[in-house]
C-alpha cells in the first residue's frame, strides 16, 4: 500500500485513537445505527434537514468507494467486516472522516472477474444497503445519493492515478467505466442502474472551455442559503446564461 491510502482516500491500517465518532461501516446497514450517525453529524454541518445530511454523507463515503476501486486495481481486497468509520470534529468545523481498514489481502486470482466480484460485493452488500437506510431516513430518491458518488469517485481516482503505474491507471479507468456504464441494477439493489445521469456540456465562464453540469445538486445551497451554483443541474439554461454574463462583466 502506498501514500495514496492516507493522502487521497483517508484510509489507515492502524486504529485511530482520536475521534468522537467510531462505528463499523457494515453496521450502518441498520436503521438505528445510521439514525445515530445522522443525529451526530447533522448539527456539526449545520444541516437544516436529513436530506442535506444524507447527501453530505454520501459525498463523504464516496471517498471510501474510490478506495475500494483503487485497492482492487492495485491487487488487494479488503475485509469489509472489519472496516471502521471514524470522524472527529475540531472547533466546530465540519468533521473529517477516516476509514480504518486493518485487513488487506492480496488477490490470489487477479483476473478481471475476481476484481469485479470484489467491487460488486462492496456495492451490493455494503454501500447499497447503507444508501437505502440513508434514503429512508432522509426521504430522498436514491439517485440523489448515487449522484454524489458519480461526481466524487472519478475525482479521487484521478488524484490517486498521479502516483500509479500505467497498468493500475488502466484498471481504475476500466473498472469505473464498467460500474458507471454497464453494471446492472442488481449491483445497487435496484431494477436499473442508478448511475445513468444526463450530464450537459456547458461553457466554463472562466476561460470558455467546455465543462459539465453536476449529475445532481449537492444541496449545499440549503445550508448556506446561497443561490444555485453555475454547474448545478437545477439551474435553468436562462439562469445559467445570466450567471455567465455576470461573470463576464466582472472580468472586464
Ligand atoms: S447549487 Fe451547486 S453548490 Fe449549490 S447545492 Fe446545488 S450543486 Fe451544490
Amino acid at each position: 500500500m502506498n501514500e495514496n491510502m492516507l493522502k487521497v482516500f483517508s484510509v489507515t491500517k492502524s486504529k485511530h485513537t482520536i475521534g468522537t465518532y467510531r462505528h463499523k461501516l457494515l453496521e450502518l446497514t441498520r436503521k438505528e445505527d445510521s439514525s445515530a450517525l445522522f443525529e451526530w453529524y447533522k448539527p456539526l454541518i449545520y444541516a437544516p434537514g436529513n436530506d442535506v445530511t444524507a447527501v453530505f454523507l454520501a459525498s463523504r463515503i464516496s471517498r471510501f468507494a474510490a478506495f475500494v476501486h483503487w485497492a482492487a486495481a492495485s491487487g488487494h481486497s479488503c475485509d469489509f467486516q472489519s472496516v471502521f468509520l471514524s470522524a472527529a470534529s475540531y472547533r466546530k468545523r465540519e468533521p473529517i472522516f477516516t476509514y480504518h481498514v486493518p485487513d488487506f489481502e492480496t488477490f490470489h486470482d487477479s483476473s478481471h472477474q475476481a476484481r469485479l466480484s470484489h467491487i460488486q460485493y462492496f456495492y451490493q452488500k455494503v454501500l447499497s444497503p447503507v444508501f437505502q437506510q440513508w434514503c429512508a431516513i432522509a426521504g430522498l430518491p436514491s439517485r440523489e445519493l448515487w449522484g454524489q458518488l458519480y461526481y466524487q469517485v472519478p475525482h479521487f481516482l484521478e488524484l490517486a492515478s498521479a502516483r500509479e503505474s500505467d497498468e493500475v491507471k488502466h484498471l481504475l479507468e476500466k473498472d469505473w467505466n464498467y460500474i458507471k456504464n454497464d453494471a446492472p441494477g442488481k449491483f445497487f439493489l435496484e431494477k436499473q442502474s442508478p448511475l445513468h445521469f444526463h450530464i450537459r456540456p456547458i461553457l466554463n465562464p472562466v476561460d470558455n472551455s467546455t465543462t459539465y453540469t453536476k449529475p445532481v445538486c449537492c444541496l449545499n445551497y440549503k445550508r448556506t442559503k446561497q443561490p444555485y451554483c453555475y454547474k448545478c443541474p437545477r439551474l435553468t439554461p436562462e439562469q445559467r446564461q445570466e450567471f455567465y454574463q455576470t461573470y463576464q462583466g466582472k472580468k472586464l
